[in-house]
């Protein structure tokens, strides 16, 4: 979607800093990070939120592409040994502020302040 900011940082045309990319799954460092550590993991198909992706046909193997990009994402943040959170916000209450599906791996520090 051309006018998605994660559509277009995901194919190249807004700059970011990538730190890991495969065919499915692009991760770049959030432009206002909450920790040391605080990058965006994107699947490169445009799906506004969890409830989409959970229902989309191409779903099931998009929500596994992120999977499976966790723990790469992680080693190539230097995160992969001491921990990390991996956060989705869906939707208004839950605080989503752009449009396409996200999960925020945050870490480089003991993150305290837990909700649960
Ligand atoms: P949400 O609030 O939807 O869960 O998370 C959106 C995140 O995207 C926020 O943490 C925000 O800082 C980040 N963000 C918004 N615009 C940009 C951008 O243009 N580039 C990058 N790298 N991050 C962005
Ligand atoms: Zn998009």
């Amino acid at each position: 979607m051309s006018d998605c900011i994660f559509c277009r940082i995901a194919d190249g045309s807004i700059p970011s800093e990538i730190v890991y990319q495969d065919d499915d799954v692009v991760a770049f460092r959030d432009i206002h990070p909450v920790a040391p550590v605080h990058l965006l993991i994107v699947p490169r198909k445009h799906v506004a939120n969890l409830l989409d992706l959970a229902t989309d046909p191409d779903g099931s193997r998009v929500a596994e592409a992120v999977l499976r990009a966790v723990p790469r994402v992680a080693a190539a943040a230097g995160v992969d040994r001491t921990g990390f959170r991996l956060i989705n916000n869906c939707g208004e209450d839950g605080g989503q502020t752009i449009g396409h599906v996200h999960f925020h791996l945050i870490g480089g520090r003991s993150l305290g302040e837990k909700l649960l």
